[in-house]
């Protein structure tokens, strides 16, 4: 079991020292809470993780292998592979159909046309999507374009699914619903969902808990 190594973590921007010395360990199947006041580094930590951030000092072992060790295209393709994103705000490209921007990353990994379509359906049908996908993000009612935004992020069936703020523009019933299909995936799945947030909605959800900016050192 692979999961997610974080060892002594230190990250700042300028003079400000957002992450010092943090450690912790994310295991396979994990719903990860990354909590704490607004500017501790939740976004921060979570970039880490998902390879957009490199940290001052310190090793991220993501999928068994610790990311310092690999060159631009090793790195490329494990996270291609590995980790899904959910853009804070739900972002799509208004350009694109929703069924393309769901097909993204399955076109940037040179996915065949028959595969892509394939995978499409099966992604769109499993998050009631289907009658959807040839409508543009505008034209789409509330609650489509997150469940299209969680499957682009499922799309390539990552192990991993990182998410900056899912809640943020949701109201109650809303995020419950988003809440519960990543849970579903990590429960069927054994997909680890990491999410960083200060709503409290997305206690109960979570199997760990990472609080920033108290003691930022979780001991394991
Ligand atoms: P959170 O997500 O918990 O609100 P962030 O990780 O976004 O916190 O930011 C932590 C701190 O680092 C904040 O003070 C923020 O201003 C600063 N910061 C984050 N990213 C950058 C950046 N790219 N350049 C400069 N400062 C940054
Ligand atoms: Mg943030």
């Amino acid at each position: 079991m692979a999961g997610i190594k974080l060892i002594n973590i230190s990250k700042s921007f300028k003079n400000k020292q957002v992450l010092t010395s943090f450690s912790a360990l994310i295991k396979d199947g994990d719903f990860v809470m990354i909590t704490g006041p607004s500017g501790s580094g939740k976004s921060t930590l979570l970039n880490i993780i998902g390879g957009i951030e490199t940290p001052d000092s310190g090793e991220v072992i993501v999928g068994g292998k610790n990311i310092r060790g690999l060159k631009g295209r090793e790195k490329q393709e494990l996270y291609q592979k590995y980790v899904g994103f959910i853009f804070q705000g739900f972002f799509l490209d208004p350009n694109l159909t929703i069924g393309e921007n769901i097909s993204l990353p399955g076109v940037f990994a040179n996915m065949p046309a028959p595969a892509l379509k394939e995978r499409l359906k099966t992604i769109a049908k499993i998050l009631g999507i289907s009658d959807s996908l040839k409508k543009f993000p505008a034209e789409t009612a509330g609650g489509q374009a997150e469940r299209a935004c969680i499957a682009r992020a499922l799309f390539l069936s990552p192990r991993v699914v990182l998410a900056d703020e899912p809640t943020s523009n949701l109201d109650k019933e809303s995020a419950n619903k988003v809440l519960r299909i990543l849970q579903v995936f990590q429960e069927k799945t054994d997909t680890t969902i990491v999410v960083a947030s200060h709503d409290e909605a997305i206690r109960p959800f979570a199997t760990k808990v990472i609080t920033l900016g108290e003691s930022q050192n979780e001991v394991y």
